[in-house]
């Protein structure tokens, strides 16, 4: 647990070396290594790090569906830690602040994407635990305008799902159709169990779709308030409104479309899907529309984040040490995880 007492005093000596765990390889486990202490640069913050979350898109990452990382990576995008040191033009953040780090690393703030307010998209973006090295270590380097100060309630594990699960489920969440009553979430894993939470405190129904069998996501679903929880091959008692796809399954988009009524809307949150078969147009007909979400704003991270903490929105995680990442993966890949993993060191 993060406490007050625990900040930074502004004389602390910081190691020279840091454990993390390395992709050297895709395709290759992680490796334990002791790297030296990374140095922020002019308008990068220095981040002791609590804990960083394990998320889908690490393992997309190893299995080269998302392709160009770094190399050698430390990977890890939900990080929550303490600001340790400050690079020699940074200005908002001081030294004890609790941040978060997101996937969304860096944005030029001059391309196309940019300039229209849809910094997400951005052209020459960097992504944390991708592009430049992430949360699974010790310490790591961040971009200070693109951390996100943390309630004090999230200074530890339970944070650490809220800053990619949480946050592209939030984004997603608020593409959907406007006046959505039931609302079909397909997958049920970190996004999903911290989705639901603002759902129901919005009052909408949710209908979880879990891979086919398996119960113990559909009670943890029942449990976290869901009105119905199914195989995702099930029909529904009802017909959607709109459905969000966290599952990396492309045929869930036709059937997702087959459940939701006329304006009803898909929305696919993860980065990567398998292929999306062939579907008859009619099941896109009367205004039904299929979008995908890529990144999120920062503005879209202070709105979730302020809503977070109000509900309050409380994660399920287990958490594994450091050196268990590959440990964690596994469990992850395999549907063994309630909730998310999160890495502590
Ligand atoms: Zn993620
Ligand atoms: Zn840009």
């Amino acid at each position: 647990m993060y406490d007050e007492q625990k900040k930074y005093p502004n004389d602390q000596v910081l190691p020279l070396m840091m454990r993390a765990m390395v992709m050297d390889a895709p395709g290759q486990p992680l490796v334990l290594k002791e790297l030296p202490l990374p140095k922020p640069s002019a308008k990068q913050v220095l981040v002791k790090i609590i804990a960083c979350g394990v998320c889908r898109t690490d393992l997309q990452i190893m299995d080269s569906e998302l392709v160009h990382p770094k190399m050698p990576l430390i990977p890890g995008h939900e990080i929550v830690g303490i600001v340790a040191a400050l690079g020699s033009e940074t200005s908002k953040m001081k030294k004890g602040d609790l941040v978060g780090i997101p996937w969304l690393g860096y944005t030029c703030g001059h391309c196309r994407y940019c300039l229209k307010d849809q910094e997400n998209l951005c052209e020459n973006a960097l992504f944390t635990g991708y592009t430049i090295d992430g949360g699974y270590a010790e310490y790591t380097v961040a971009f200070e305008d693109y951390c996100f100060l943390l309630p004090i309630q999230y200074g530890n594990a339970s944070g650490a799902p809220l800053m990619c699960a949480g946050l592209i489920g939030y984004r997603s969440y608020r593409m959907i159709a406007p006046d959505t009553q039931n609302l079909g979430i397909y997958g049920f894993g970190a996004a999903a169990h911290v989705l639901i939470q603002l759902a129901l405190h919005q009052g909408k129904k949710v209908y979880a779709f879990t891979r086919d069998g398996d119960v113990a996501a559909q009670g943890f679903a029942k449990k976290l308030g869901a009105a119905w929880a199914g195989d995702s091959t099930a029909t529904p008692p009802e017909p959607m409104d709109s459905s969000i796809i966290f599952a990396p399954v492309g045929s869930l988009i036709p059937k997702a479309l087959k459940d939701v009524g006329k304006g009803g809307r898909v929305i696919c949150g993860g980065i990567h899907m398998s292929d999306i078969p062939a579907f008859p147009y009619k099941l896109l007909w009367e205004e039904r529309m299929v979008k995908s979400v890529a990144n999120v704003t920062r503005k879209d991270g202070d709105e979730f984040i302020e809503l977070a903490a109000q509900v309050p929105v409380r994660t399920a995680y287990r958490v594994f040490p450091l050196h268990e990442a590959n440990e964690a993966l596994a469990a992850l890949r395999n549907g063994l995880i309630e909730g998310a993993a999160v890495l502590v060191m």
